[in-house]
């Protein structure tokens, strides 16, 4: 981007104020979503387009709405930022999607050396998701593709081993719309890890690795506790043990220095209540708080307000509380609902496993039964054609050694004994037709109501339809997504209902019943085959 397109870029989405309020709960969000208070925020563009912001809102009525945080260097093969700004979100093949994470920021390059981080926050409109498990290391390679049929608004990747471990609060999401995406800032950081170890717990000052325990302010250094009792207990050293020390946790928590230039090095000794800010005496006296409508903010010694935020943090909040509570509620609801589903399910599995395996018996019958008659004929038959063939070569046989006076008398014996065979009554053959028929009433599964989007509630023009879900066709995809689907949500509850199980629960059985039915098959074919052998 040359200057001149800069600056018109810049006027087109203007920076949002440093110190704003919206500056500051946009750095608390990437402080939280980085795990990391050391991430201080340089620049933040606003990406105000106000058609895509309408599209989205329109596009999205009703869906369930997630902040996701990328990290620039992500993107931006695909698209460039001024682009983005204009078009919104550009997905590189719309039947593939695209992943957007929610919670924990990823960060491409992760390394101390790299200070500076250009992350795009977007709101994704992720409604109802369908449950996708994944692993980890798919994630680059895999490409997941738009279901046409599908209900759901997005793809929720599962990820079991995190389930697990429950240690990083990260979701991903799959999108496939570019309405679902809008693109809100672009927000440049500098974010170092380093930092934050500063503010790990003190070690001894005494040149020992132990973790202080005791300050002395005489000294005004940290010591361990055994580095403290050499020092400030031991009898030799009279001097130091009229030093004054005390346990880190009862020190007095230093709150620093003012940075108004003017006040340099002046103690904060005052927090406003109402700006949030901590305040020196020259800042009441001559400076923020002297004067005007600030002049009346009620002030507490800072103290004090940290001694209050301190309480005030440690008692539960009832609304959150409240929250939670409703949250466990429905997720018990859910739980129950999933046990109630798939025991109904595992109900009607079973009684189509036994029409099947009585069918089954019914076709092994029916088919024994012809085979038997057919297999009887066929013997007789063969028995019959094998006679006439053991009678000639005998005759054949008679020629060759005997002399022509015997031949003749044996001739005419021949001749009798021919007579007799073609004169025989003929063998009765059954008529069996090979036809099997099944006359079957095709199953259907029903249920009271099936998983909608919120999209397609709304724009339902027929109530009746889709009232009841028939399956039919390819039934187990569908059922496997519904089941997959009510899952998602109680994973984090109930680990025992596992998506996994159902995966395997079904291929097992089918495989199950494929293999019964094909060995009975092959039992029915092979006693066939044993008894025309014995012929
Ligand atoms: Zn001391
Ligand atoms: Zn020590
Ligand atoms: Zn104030
Ligand atoms: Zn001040």
């Amino acid at each position: 981007m040359n200057l001149q397109q800069e600056n018109f870029f810049l006027k087109k989405f203007p920076q949002v104020g440093e110190g704003s309020s919206e500056w500051i709960q946009l750095e608390y969000d990437l402080q939280l979503g980085l795990g990391s208070i050391s991430a201080v925020i340089k620049d933040i563009k606003a990406i105000n387009n106000q058609s895509l912001q309408f599209q989205f809102q329109k596009h999205n009525q009703n869906r369930l709405i997630l902040e996701s945080w990328i990290d620039y260097e992500e993107l931006e093969q695909s698209q460039k930022i001024d682009e983005m700004c204009y078009k919104g979100f550009e997905f590189k093949d719309p039947q593939k999607g695209h992943v957007f994470p929610t919670g924990y920021i990823e960060l491409r390059d992760n390394s101390e050396s790299k200070k500076q981080h250009t992350v795009i926050m977007f709101k994704i409109a992720v409604g109802r998701s369908q449950c996708i498990p994944y692993r980890k290391e798919e994630i680059q390679s895999r490409d997941y593709l738009k279901d046409k049929n599908s209900n759901f608004d997005s793809l929720y990747l599962y990820d079991e081993a995190n389930d697990q471990q429950g240690s990083v609060f990260l979701h991903r999401y799959v999108l496939f719309d570019k309405e679902q995406v809008l693109p809100m800032y672009q927000i440049k950081f500098e974010f170092d890890d380093s930092k934050e170890k500063d503010l790990q717990p003190l070690t001894c000052d005494n040149q020992c690795s132990n973790k202080a325990k005791f300050y002395c302010k005489n000294d005004d250094a940290y010591f361990c506790h055994d580095c403290n009792f050499d020092i400030h207990n031991n009898n030799q050293q009279t001097f130091n043990q009229k030093h004054h020390t005390i346990e880190i946790s009862k020190k007095e928590k230093s709150f620093g220095n003012c940075k108004v230039s003017d006040h340099q090095g002046t103690k904060l000794e005052l927090y406003c209540m109402i700006c949030h800010e901590a305040l020196c005496v020259y800042c009441k006296i001559q400076g923020s708080h002297s004067q005007g409508e600030p002049a009346a903010h009620q002030l507490l010694r800072i103290s004090d307000a940290y001694k209050k935020a301190l309480h005030e943090s440690k008692v539960l909040d009832p609304q959150l509380e409240k929250r939670k509570n409703e949250l466990t509620d429905h997720l018990t609801n859910i739980d129950q609902k999933i046990k109630d589903v798939s025991s109904k399910s595992k109900n009607i599995e079973d009684r189509i496993y036994k029409l099947l395996e009585d069918g089954l018996k019914l076709l092994q019958q029916k088919t024994k039964e012809k085979m038997c008659i057919l297999i009887g004929d066929q013997l007789e038959l063969k028995r019959q054609y094998d006679q006439i063939q053991w009678i000639e070569s005998f005759l054949k046989y008679q020629q060759n050694v005997l002399n022509p006076a015997e031949y003749l008398k044996a001739w005419s014996r021949h001749s009798q004994l021919r007579n007799k065979i073609i004169s025989a009554d003929k063998y009765q053959i059954e008529e069996i037709s090979s036809d099997i028929h099944m006359d079957a009433q095709p199953i259907k599964i029903t249920s009271e109501n099936n998983v909608q989007s919120s999209q397609n509630k709304q724009n339902q023009q027929d109530p009746n339809e889709n009232q009841s879900n028939v399956l039919r066709g390819n039934p187990s995809s569908q059922f496997r997504s519904q089941i997959l689907g009510n899952n998602k949500n109680s994973s984090a509850k109930d680990k025992n209902v596992s998506m996994s199980n159902f995966v395997v629960n079904n291929n097992t059985s089918r495989n199950q019943i494929k293999g019964q039915s094909t060995l009975q098959t092959i039992g029915i074919m092979n006693n066939g085959a044993t008894s025309s052998e014995g012929a």
